[in-house]
């Protein structure tokens, strides 16, 4: 499961961030003011009440949502994370972000979001599974294989997409895998879908550090998150030749100046539950990994948390955002005045939902692709979307930024004035 820090940024505030990208791209590629009035409110939100029994007989509450943004390009498509602070604005913020990913990488689906208000870490397998399969129920009139594809997000997995699956189908009568991406793989899964986000943070970093001739070998790295991002993303750049210098999870970093052994790391966090006490890496705080004076950072955690203070103190080159919305407004303003390279999040971690794409085409074919087609693919998709933004940031001379956004933006109005508004 991937996770991150406390919440720095409240799910208002997140809205606001994106909700003015979003401003600034309509008016940057001259989208008429009705269409960002239309895209600034979600098809449809959807909050639900999720009762639990626990062992001894008492009951507590959950709040869940599923906000679907925008279903112009295709069905809705979007995670679901269950996180204490998860509400109802984060979930939209995150919601309009999937409708952009999606189209920066030019997938037929549209945007959506769920949410549950809740602390896996303090809750039972048991308890989870409950929590997933009720809230499944509540949103499967609103669900389904062309009409909106859940995934994993914030502390949810393969497990938990393998029940809200076996709940859909048991209410439907058969087996739908396709209702849902990221399952297991001996259940209708992907290869390769659980890399698939590091491994997209992989591939566009690469893409970035070639544009500003940086070689990627021996490259420092600091990476904020050993979640699903975060891991697979060292891995990934450790196995091209760069050096991971710094890791963190919410329990704290570590550093070694000589670079960590990632495989070695992974191992040390499945034994032990956290990176730090790691044989030969100092403890540091998740502060001064921002802060390391490394080529590459990537943050793989959580919302909000490179705000104005952090990212003056930021060194790295390349900024490459493995989780969605790292960056403050103002965090961002200070890292273009430092002409730090920023890979936006929406396409840094669009490797996830792109292997998602392919899971459900597999899913609907009853088809099985190896590895490395999927990885292939995977990676063409990456290089495309990632020379797409380069051409619009230099045609519009514009930063990474707003030419991602202009770029999924103009897709998306294109779409909706295309389809036009009935009746
Ligand atoms: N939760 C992931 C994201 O934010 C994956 C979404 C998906 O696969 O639908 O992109």
């Amino acid at each position: 499961m991937s996770g991150g820090d406390g919440q720095v940024l409240s799910g208002k505030a997140f809205l606001e961030t994106v909700l003015k990208s979003v401003k600034k791209a309509v008016e940057l590629a001259n989208i008429p003011q009705d269409i960002y009035e239309f895209l600034k409110i979600p098809k449809r939100i959807v909050i639900v009440s999720i009762p639990i029994k626990h062992k001894d007989g008492k009951i507590s509450n959950y709040i869940g949502y599923r906000v679907q943004h925008s279903d112009a390009l295709g069905p809705y498509k979007g995670g679901i994370r269950y996180y204490p602070t998860v509400d109802l604005d984060e979930v939209t913020a995150l919601a309009m972000l999937m409708t952009y990913k999606c189209a920066a990488l030019s997938l037929p689906f549209g945007g959506a979001k769920g949410g549950v208000a809740c602390n896996p870490k303090t809750l039972s397998l048991e308890e989870i599974e409950r929590i997933t399969r009720r809230y499944t129920h509540m949103i499967s009139d609103i669900i389904g294989p062309y009409v909106d594809i859940p995934a994993p997000d914030v502390y949810t997995d393969a497990r938990v997409m393998a029940w809200i699956m076996d709940t859909y189908s048991q209410l439907k009568g058969r087996q739908v895998p396709e209702v849902v991406t990221g399952k297991p793989v001996y259940l209708g899964g992907c290869e390769g879908r659980e890399e698939a986000t590091g491994f997209g943070v992989c591939i566009t970093t690469r893409e970035a550090c070639k544009l500003l001739g940086i070689p990627l070998k021996g490259a420092r790295i600091a990476i904020q998150g050993f979640g699903n991002v975060g891991s697979y993303a060292a891995l990934h750049l450790s196995n091209l030749g760069a050096k991971i210098v710094a890791v963190s999870d919410s329990k704290g970093a570590v550093y070694s100046k000589e670079g960590l052994n990632i495989e070695r790391l992974i191992s040390h966090k499945k034994s032990t539950g956290t990176v730090l006490g790691f044989p030969g890496a100092t403890q540091i705080s998740e502060r001064e990994l921002f802060e390391l004076n490394v080529e590459v950072l990537i943050p793989a955690a959580i919302e909000g948390v490179i705000t104005k203070e952090v990212a003056e103190k930021v060194r790295a080159k390349v900024v490459a955002e493995g989780a969605n919305g790292p960056t403050t407004t103002e965090g961002s303003l200070v890292l273009q005045e430092k002409e730090v390279f920023i890979v936006p999040d929406i396409l840094a971690n669009a490797g996830g939902v792109t292997a998602s794409y392919f899971e459900w085409i597999q899913n609907l074919q009853r088809e099985h692709w190896p590895r490395d087609t999927v990885l292939k693919m995977l990676e063409e998709k990456m290089v495309k979307a990632f020379s797409d933004v380069v051409d619009t940031m230099k045609k519009m001379e514009v930063g990474t930024r707003d030419a991602v956004m202009v770029l999924s933006v103009s897709r998306v109005a294109l779409a909706v004035q295309t389809l036009g508004i009935w009746p």
